[in-house]
C-alpha cells in the first residue's frame, strides 16, 4: 500500500494515541493465549453476544465435546442446543462445523499453526473463506493466537479511529483492517486493539462520548465532541 502525506501523519498520530492509551489504561491484562482453532471457535461464538455468554457457551461446548473432531462430527441439533446461550445457534453451529471440516480437509488434522507460514494477506484470505468468518475474526486469530501482525477492527475500534482521525473518514470496516496494519507498529497491535476497545466502551461511547475525561482529547478531530 502506497502511503500519502496524510497517511504519514496518521502513523505519527497513531503512535501517540497508542502511548497515551497505554499511560491511561495501562498494559491490557493479557488473557491466556488460546491455540488458533480454539480462538477461532471462541470468536465465532462471540459474534453478536457479550463476553459472559460467549464464555458460558464455549465452556459448555468443551465439556460436551472434549475434542474438535467430536464437534465437527456432532449431531447438528445437539451442537446448536449446547451453544444456545451464545445466540444465533442455527447459524453459529453449522458455521463452526463447516470451519472444522475445512480445516480438517486442508491438512488432515484440526490445526491452524500452518497459517504462520503465510503472509498476513494470505492467511486472512484463507480464514475469511470460511463461512461465518470475517476480517475481524480472522485478525483476532492471527494476532492473539498466531502472533501475526494483524489488526482486528470491531465496532468500537472503527468508531473511535474514525472520530480521532486515525483513518480516512469514509474507509470501510474491511479496508480499515489493512490500513491500520499498514500505518501501525506490529508490536502494538494487540495492546492497542484492546485499549481502543476500552476507550470505546468506557469513554468514547457511540451516542454520548465523554470528551471531558477523554485521554486523547487533545489529539481528536471529532467535530461533535460532548462535554456534559
Ligand atoms: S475526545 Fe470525545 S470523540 Fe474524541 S476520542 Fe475522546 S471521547 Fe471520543
Amino acid at each position: 500500500m502506497e502511503l500519502t502525506q496524510t497517511d504519514l501523519e496518521s502513523i505519527e498520530k497513531l503512535e501517540q494515541v497508542s502511548k497515551q492509551l497505554l499511560r491511561y489504561f495501562g498494559e491490557p491484562a493479557w488473557f491466556e493465549r488460546l491455540p488458533a482453532v480454539d480462538e477461532l471457535i471462541c470468536t465465532i461464538l462471540s459474534q453478536n453476544t457479550n463476553d459472559i455468554n460467549r464464555d458460558k457457551a464455549y465452556k459448555e461446548l468443551r465439556q460436551r465435546y472434549p475434542t474438535w473432531e467430536e464437534v465437527r462430527d456432532a449431531d447438528p441439533a445437539e451442537l446448536q442446543y449446547t451453544i444456545r446461550i451464545a445466540g444465533l445457534a442455527p447459524q453459529k453451529g453449522p458455521n463452526i462445523q463447516a470451519a472444522l471440516q475445512a480445516i480438517s480437509e486442508k491438512n488432515g488434522e484440526i490445526d491452524l499453526e500452518w497459517l504462520k507460514d503465510l503472509s498476513v494477506d494470505e492467511a486472512r484470505d484463507w480464514l475469511v473463506n470460511l463461512k461465518g468468518v470475517g476480517p475481524k475474526t480472522a485478525a483476532i486469530v492471527m494476532v492473539f493466537s498466531l502472533g501475526m501482525p494483524a489488526f482486528p477492527v470491531d465496532t468500537h475500534v472503527y468508531r473511535v479511529t474514525g472520530r480521532i482521525g486515525l483513518r480516512p473518514a469514509k474507509l470501510s470496516v474491511e479496508k480499515t483492517h489493512e490500513y491500520l496494519e499498514a500505518i501501525g507498529n506490529p508490536d502494538d497491535f494487540g495492546p492497542l486493539h484492546l485499549n481502543l476497545i476500552n476507550l470505546g466502551r468506557q469513554i468514547c461511547q457511540a451516542r454520548k462520548p465523554k470528551c471531558a475525561v477523554c485521554p486523547v482529547l487533545g489529539m481528536c478531530d471529532y467535530p461533535d465532541k460532548l462535554f456534559n
